[in-house]
């Protein structure tokens, strides 16, 4: 998976081409992603206890992730990414971080 919960991704094919969101949540074993605000589609509900009223409710609908490439934080550009493996030296291991391919930036998220 090149893509990570809280990335910023933009779309590359579809109806949403082109249009870059956050990434919400992510779907490894679907290799599926659910970007902010992209792909949305409307369920209709029944009246439950909890929303009396029903109706229409739009969601995200998750997108595959080879249709999603990662914008770089640092280059704001969407790249492709390599993995390298650094010494942690505060955690003594080696951990493997993802750098943006076209500034060389560490993309490191904590999760
Ligand atoms: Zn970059």
């Amino acid at each position: 998976m090149h893509i990570r919960k809280e990335d910023t991704v933009v779309v590359l094919s579809g109806n949403f081409r082109g249009k870059q969101g956050r990434v919400l949540k992510v779907f490894p074993d679907e290799k599926k992603a659910i970007v902010e605000g992209l792909r949305m589609i409307k369920r209709h509900t029944r009246a439950t206890a909890k929303n009396s009223q029903g109706g229409i409710v739009e969601k995200e609908a998750p997108i595959h992730i080879s249709n999603l490439m990662l914008v770089c934080p640092k280059c704001n550009k969407p790249t492709r990414i390599k993995r390298n493996v650094v010494r942690n030296e505060a955690q003594n291991k080696n951990i493997r971080v993802r750098v943006c391919k076209k500034c060389n930036e560490m993309l490191i998220k904590t999760t």
